[in-house]
């Protein structure tokens, strides 16, 4: 029973068109043409995360998004043997994983091969290339996924292609790098000034205005970070005037930037526009627990929170913040490929305790050197979604149609709806 139900939902949510990739970080695609994709690529976005926690740098410093062994696999002036010599060694142990696993579906299903081996990888390597050719985004993005839109994040709004609609860093708003110097580069960029804090919040809220009605913005992102109460208006206005004096330390400039962040969370909502939040996974995960973000969800009503990836490992809070706040959403962006079961055993949860409408399925997560993975990943998010509903039909708790219903919101029209895509024409 449970077979032929998951089976039957599948097939019709692998029908469904118009999907929504509610988050990617694509640079436009004449970056990807400009590069000379072969198999290390694959692995670089985010299976190498797996072969780093197999060993595969032990002896480097690396960041958690791979650092300096994600440089030398896709550093093609490197021959391909020396590259992927660091690479085999850890196949076997990194081959289960569900970062692996969207790239074996995508090898399948885009370039036509079962496995990496000596035979297939020349063969691969040429594949690729050879697909590398204007519309490769198109004929992945719209041709084979069915997407509507892409929403992605790569600090930049100038995408020729239509279907990828950015979303810019919170930081835009609130980091000020070099202090009174970048205020003043942004207040000249706007023909306005920004001598006092109040002048620059005006600013802000302009240059957001800009950003969604010229160049189709239609959110902002942050990481989620461990709260700490800011600075009163008052306490924030007196440490921006030092700022402009070039006499604030070190401290009252975090402290100030810290205030700006807290604003900024209003002015986004203010904006009608949405505030994503990553939330888990990375390196040090403690800090990127999406409870931390509980203050400012309490203190801004009106600013929609749109909190990434179920918050893994903190699947079940992220559930009970779905089902508490008005404000807050929960999209599986990257779930479903950091854990396949860990999101499907969590789906039924979701469904008892968060309004459906506020349920996004998928988003790719990946980086323009390896757009086709978008392919594996969403036929993974497709059957994780079908097989955790047909659980739900198989206990009578819906129909199979309900269930179709559920996934096509969750696909969407929840996210056209969260961000306003129906602004965009
Ligand atoms: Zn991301």
């Amino acid at each position: 029973m449970f077979e032929e139900v998951k089976e039957e939902l599948r097939t019709a949510i692998c029908g469904f068109d118009q999907i929504i990739d509610a988050h990617e970080h694509l640079a436009p695609e004449s970056e990807r043409l400009a590069m000379t994709p072969d198999v290390c690529f694959l692995f670089s976005h985010y299976l190498i995360g797996s072969l780093l926690a197999a060993g595969a740098a032990a002896e480097e410093k690396q960041d958690v998004h791979g650092g300096n062994l994600r440089g030398f696999l896709m550093d093609t002036s490197i021959p391909f043997e020396k590259r992927w010599a660091r690479i085999a060694p850890y196949l076997p142990a990194v081959r289960y994983t569900a970062y692996a696993e969207a790239m074996w579906r995508t090898l399948r299903e885009v370039y036509g091969f079962d496995d990496l081996t000596p035979a297939t990888i020349p063969a691969i390597n040429e594949a690729m290339r050879l697909a590398n050719k204007p519309g490769l985004y198109e004929e992945i993005i719209v041709g084979r996924c069915r997407i509507k839109y892409s929403l992605t994040q790569a600090g930049r709004t100038d995408y020729p292609e239509r279907f990828l609609v950015p979303i810019l860093p919170l930081g835009i708003l609130c980091d000020l790098p070099e202090r009174r110097e970048t205020v003043e580069k942004r207040a000249s960029e706007r023909g306005m000034t920004a001598k006092t804090l109040p002048e620059y919040l005006d600013l802000c809220r302009a240059t957001l205005v800009h950003l969604r009605d010229n160049e189709r913005v239609v959110g902002l992102k942050m990481m989620s970070q461990p709260h700490a109460e800011p600075l009163s208006d008052a306490e924030a206005a007196a440490v921006y005037a030092k700022m402009m004096g070039r006499t604030a330390e070190d401290g009252e400039m975090w402290a100030l930037q810290w205030y700006l962040r807290d604003k900024s969370v209003g002015l986004c909502g203010e904006a009608d526009m949405t505030l994503a939040v990553h939330a888990g996974v990375w390196g040090d995960f403690r800090n990127l627990d999406p409870r931390h973000n509980i203050p400012l969800i309490e203190r801004n009503p009106g600013t929609r929170f749109d909190i990434y990836h179920m918050g893994i490992p903190w699947v079940r809070d992220t559930a009970i913040m779905g089902g508490n706040w008005h404000n807050v959403y929960v999209n599986w962006a990257w779930a479903h490929i950091v854990s396949y079961y860990m999101t499907q055993s969590a789906i039924p949860e979701y469904v008892d305790f968060v309004p459906a409408t506020k349920i996004l399925a998928f988003g790719g997560d990946y980086g323009a050197q390896c757009v086709e993975k978008i392919v594996g990943h969403l036929s993974m998010a497709q059957e994780n979604i079908a097989a955790a509903l047909a659980r739900m039909v198989v206990d009578r708790r819906m129909t199979v149609e309900k269930a179709i219903d559920l996934a096509h919101m969750w696909f969407c029209e929840n996210p056209t709806k969260l961000y306003r895509l129906d602004r965009l024409g």
